[in-house]
């Protein structure tokens, strides 16, 4: 059986050493409800639940899935109970504001509870995770009466949420919709069309279900700017909050996918099916941005939450097994063999995997930390300037982190050789799991494109020149005991400045240059975070003593010579220009000559 040990260690450290997240909360008054035992206690309370609950259901949960009969969904054994377990401890509405029920926890903090429930059970995760961002989405931009019918019963875990967009010809380019929403006198519209890949869009854990759909007006304008967002429940709601008729909103069949096979992702059919405007006609795909960029964050921690789990596994599969000696002499010799911990390659997977995990966390929380400031302070500029950052940061968040996560998922497994392929030690259950962390949500390679385009070329590079002058700031400010990390991450400054000016320049001449140099450049910022990561990290490990704390450097040290010569490559990938990609024919891709 897969172990999981949350590492609660490392999250206290992060929050209270890297972020000193108590003064933070404290120096702010809509935040002075925080504080760090209560943060503590939060995450000892969910390290329970992760351990003894989620994770018992990951391995069953695989093997039964979700099953689709008679227009219904049933999730796997044990999940309905869980999921009771989870509202009634209020998980849901952990960062839901209180006017709503919920507990008004900041994101730094919450960004680490969402870690051990991915790192336990990505599939059960989904359900409560799409509910908190349709939650999100409708506190944005519903009506108050709307925000009053459907938050609490969202957040108590009554009623679950979804985010419909994708159509059977629409996933990345949500221009050309084809749902349509024909709008009732009563100023209410019928929704008709089919969506697919509906994650969570039936299953029997709430009794009811709220789909946040896009949808297309008669007379809406062509492409993104005609796109409308729609309320429509699976059971209708009465003017007294119970439920009502039931929508003819439905399930049409469930897919039967690589991985997350206990996660219902449905063909969802709306034939006329009762809808409620959310805010005004056309602009529904900024509403759904709330909830997308929410789930972005999240999907980054999901690879976060598998790559910990991953190497916690591996870690102990690596001192458990014996195979061959050590080069510099024998290291057991009461045993056959010595571990193979004594073999350096196999240390080499364990080290990418740990420094991936530390520097993934302290940025998720850097970023939870930038959500927090968006949301919680009164000051406008600090409130602009972290937008900026959120920007920025989104695609780095959902696409290098579950790109390192899923490199790291694929060494652990390795750890475990042979063994690693075999169901019973879940390293392949974790693979497959993990894998669609890099495609929903937008691709990895779409969040590039979205880095490079809309974050950098559109605002000449503004938002990224403000993120480095912060880094550099910081790195000036180092201890000179510190300078290996200081000077590593002043050169990444340097020469992320220096290609994405190079960016700017061959935008200009070649429209075909951004798509071409997107993931690149996505993996090169990056890295810069994850050298701004190790910088705040080992800021913090050098003002402590003690092997916790030392082994905190030696991880920085493996990452500056181990991890961050990529930089070099991707740089160079980049400066190689988009010709030698765009110069083949189309016919080439499907011709053997
Ligand atoms: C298990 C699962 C759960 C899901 N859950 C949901 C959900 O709850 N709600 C929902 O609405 N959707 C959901 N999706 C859909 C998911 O978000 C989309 O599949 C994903 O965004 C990609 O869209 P697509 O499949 O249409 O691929 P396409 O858009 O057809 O893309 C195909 C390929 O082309 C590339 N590409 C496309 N456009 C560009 C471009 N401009 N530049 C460079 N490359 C490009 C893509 O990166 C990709 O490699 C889910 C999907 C799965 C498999």
């Amino acid at each position: 059986m897969p172990i999981y040990n949350a590492p609660l260690a490392d999250m206290k450290f992060i929050l209270n050493d890297v972020f000193k997240a108590e003064q933070f909360w404290q120096s702010n008054e809509n935040l002075a409800h925080v504080d760090a035992a209560t943060a503590e206690a939060i995450l000892e309370e969910m390290a329970k639940f992760a351990q003894n609950v989620t994770l018992p259901l990951n391995r069953t949960g695989d093997e039964q899935g979700a099953h689709y009969e008679n227009g219904a969904v049933t999730t796997p054994a044990g999940f309905k109970e869980a999921f009771q377990q989870y509202a009634e401890g209020g998980w849901i509405g952990l960062a839901a504001d209180e006017e709503w029920g919920g507990q008004a926890m900041p994101k730094m903090l919450t960004v680490l509870a969402d870690e051990m429930l991915f790192a336990t059970n990505p599939s059960f995760m989904l359900y409560p995770l799409l509910s908190v961002g349709a939650g999100m989405a409708l506190n944005s931009y519903a009506s108050q009466e709307q925000k009053e019918t459907y938050l609490p019963k969202i957040y108590s875990g009554e009623w679950s949420g979804t985010m419909c967009l994708t159509e059977p010809h629409a996933g990345t380019d949500l221009g050309i919709i084809k749902t349509k929403a024909e709008p009732n006198t009563d100023g209410t519209y019928n929704i008709t069309g089919t969506k697919i890949f509906i994650t969570g869009g039936d299953h029997d854990l709430a009794e009811n279900i709220i789909h946040l759909v896009l949808a297309k007006t008669p007379d809406a304008p062509a492409g993104s700017r005609g796109i409308s967002l729609f309320i429509v429940p699976k059971f209708l709601v009465n003017a007294d909050g119970s439920l009502g008729e039931r929508n003819t909103a439905g399930p049409g069949s469930i897919e039967h996918k690589m991985g997350i096979k206990a996660s219902a992702t449905c063909v969802m059919n709306f034939d006329a099916a009762k809808g409620y405007l959310v805010g005004k006609e056309n602009e529904g795909l900024a509403a759904m941005f709330v909830m997308m960029n929410y789930e972005r964050l999240s999907m980054g921690i999901q690879g976060l939450g598998a790559s910990e789990y991953a190497y916690q596994n591996a870690a102990q599969y690596a001192t458990d097994r014996v195979q061959g000696r050590s080069v510099t002499g024998v290291k057991s010799p009461n045993k056959p063999a010595d571990s193979i911990l004594v073999h350096g390659d196999v240390r080499r997977m364990l080290l990418n995997a740990r420094a991936n995990n530390e520097a993934s966390r302290a940025f998720a929380v850097y970023v939870g930390q930038q959500l927090d400031i968006t949301k919680f302070s009164t000051d406008p500029e600090a409130i602009a300037a972290a937008n900026n950052r959120v920007a920025l940061l989104t695609p780095i968040a959902k696409a290098y982190l579950t790109d390192t996560a899923f490199d790291a998922v694929i060494d652990a497994q390795m750890v475990f050789g042979g063994h690693g392929y075999i169901r019973e030690w879940g390293m392949e259950q974790c693979v497959r799991d993990l894998r669609i962390a890099q495609i929903y949500e937008g691709t990895n390679g779409v969040q590039s494109q979205d880095l490079i385009g809309r974050k950098t070329i559109k605002c000449n590079g503004k938002f990224i020149a403000e993120y480095i002058a912060e880094i550099r700031d910081f790195a000036n400010d180092l201890d000179t005991d510190l300078n290996f990390i200081k000077d590593a991450t002043l050169d990444v400054a340097t020469e992320i400045e220096m290609i994405t000016q190079h960016i700017l320049e061959r935008a200009q001449e070649n429209a075909e240059f951004p798509n071409a140099a997107a993931v690149d450049y996505l993996h090169a910022v990056g890295l810069l975070s994850f050298s701004y990561m190790f910088a705040k990290i080992a800021k913090a490990a050098y003002a402590k003593e003690g092997e916790f704390y030392q082994n905190k450097l030696a991880l920085t040290h493996y990452f500056i010579q181990r991890i961050l010569p990529d930089l070099s490559s991707r740089i160079m990938k980049i400066k190689a220009g988009s010709e030698v990609i765009m110069d083949f024919s189309e016919d080439y891709f499907i011709n053997q000559a």
